[in-house]
């Protein structure tokens, strides 16, 4: 029998990459083989985070038709989920899949082809991450936050925390793939186990901490790293694990969103400047040489002038090691997509250039206080006489074999290593 093709079109953030991975090896496992062009199934797993990821989705849905002419093409991820409406209107589109998991995906598969899965099985390990190097591990799912410019939690739904045997055996067998990192993701990672009221969820009374103190017992697993933490659940806790725990990273990723008190009111965003000037204080003094970057968004409506430089300072006041910044970008299904004073395009430009110029001189200044310390690597990658690796405050390092200072520099493979440079 003909062994059918896939390819997948994976976009957005960690977790729908998580979903996508999962969803290539199930796949695999029921005798799919990946191909780049010509496959018989193409699956667009959509991302709906802005307008211009929207536009992106489309761009590969169009693609996708394209590079693989009488292919079956299947429409999944946060896109339809959010607007399921204009999704299923898509010209072409086999199949539009809103709200469904990896087992619905793989039986819907079965539908189109009346093939038979030989596993219907999730899999324990996605095909997501690189090899050696990290393995993003999906253990959330789910916001009710609703900060008035966010599409997530009409796209995702719930809160869904998945059981922490279940993380655990996922990670155990990352480990044994050769992952020596595992970077926990979630929507809303800092709220992991707080809703217990799901049967299949995660066990009563667990915690992000408490999950990270059994992944920590893991043999062979080197780092544990946090994908994203929001500002009010940064508890002591955690803090106190991240200086005792050896294995858990030195990095916070803290979203922001915004420097200006009035405009956080306007997001809906459920603290205040003070409290996380404070919080990053308190982080810095007690976990030495701590990286924590950050999302900011700039042009929300009403921002003025006054207001984005508020967000300039307070940035700069405060140092991120790196910024990720999002021009405004309204989705119709938010409140803040009918705000009054909508910033105009071309302000939205230039406060976008001016921000991110302040994150690249912000990134230059975390690095430059590194120069000349030995630092502790985890390889990556190597290419043409040139590895690349991360350190555990996430600080990536482009070296050569020279510059290997520790006892393994003559190791053959040193993918997934630690090893000691010094940063130059
Ligand atoms: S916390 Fe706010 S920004 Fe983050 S996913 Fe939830 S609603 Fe969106």
């Amino acid at each position: 029998m003909k062994k059918l093709k896939y390819k997948i079109y994976s976009l957005g953030c960690k977790v729908n990459q998580y979903d996508a991975g999962k969803l290539a090896s199930g796949l695999s496992s029921a005798g799919f083989i990946s191909s780049d062009s010509g496959a018989d199934l193409a699956v667009i797993h959509s991302c709906a985070v802005t307008a211009s990821a929207i536009a992106k989705s489309r761009q590969a849905l169009r693609r996708a038709r394209k590079e693989n002419p009488g292919a079956k093409i299947i429409l999944a991820g946060c896109w339809p989920r959010a607007y399921r409406q204009e999704a299923e209107s898509f010209n072409g589109v086999d199949l539009v899949l809103a709200k469904a998991g990896i087992k619905e995906v793989l039986l819907a598969i079965e539908g189109l082809y009346a093939f038979y899965p030989a596993h219907r099985q999730e899999p324990l390990l996605g095909a997501n991450s690189e090899r050696g190097g990290r393995y993003f591990l999906k253990v959330q799912d789910g916001c009710q936050q609703f900060c008035s410019y966010c599409v997530i939690p009409y796209a995702r739904g719930p809160l869904t925390s998945r059981p922490s045997l279940e993380v655990i055996s996922e990670a155990k067998a990352a480990v044994l793939a050769g992952f020596s990192e595992i970077v926990l993701s979630g929507i809303h990672l800092g709220l992991y186990g707080v809703e217990n009221v799901r049967p299949e969820g995660a066990e009563k009374g667990m915690s992000l901490c408490k999950l990270i103190e059994q992944l920590s017992r893991i043999e062979g697993l080197r780092r544990i790293r946090l994908s994203s933490i929001e500002v009010t659940e940064v508890s002591d806790a955690l803090i106190g694990l991240m200086c005792k725990e050896g294995k858990l990273c030195r990095h916070l990723h803290i979203p922001l969103q915004s420097g200006c008190d009035k405009t956080l009111k306007a997001m809906k965003r459920p603290y205040t400047t003070s409290f996380f000037k404070k919080k990053l204080a308190k982080i810095r003094r007690l976990v030495a040489d701590v990286a924590i970057t950050t999302d900011v968004i700039v042009a929300f409506p009403g921002e003025n002038d006054s207001d984005f430089n508020k967000t300039m300072s307070f940035i700069s006041e405060l140092g991120f090691c790196r910024l990720h910044v999002f021009p405004f970008s309204a989705h119709s299904l938010t409140p803040a997509a009918s705000m009054s004073n909508q910033v105009n395009d071309q302000v939205k430009r230039l406060r976008a250039l001016k921000m991110r110029a302040l994150g690249d001189k912000l990134s230059k200044q975390y690095r430059q206080a590194f120069i000349g310390r030995d630092l502790e690597v985890v390889v990556e990658s190597f290419n043409k006489g040139c590895f690349k690796g991360r350190t555990d405050n996430y600080l990536e390092i482009d070296f050569g074999r020279r510059d290997i200072l520790s006892a393994n520099k003559n190791k053959k493979n040193l993918i997934g290593e630690t090893v000691g440079v010094i940063m130059k």
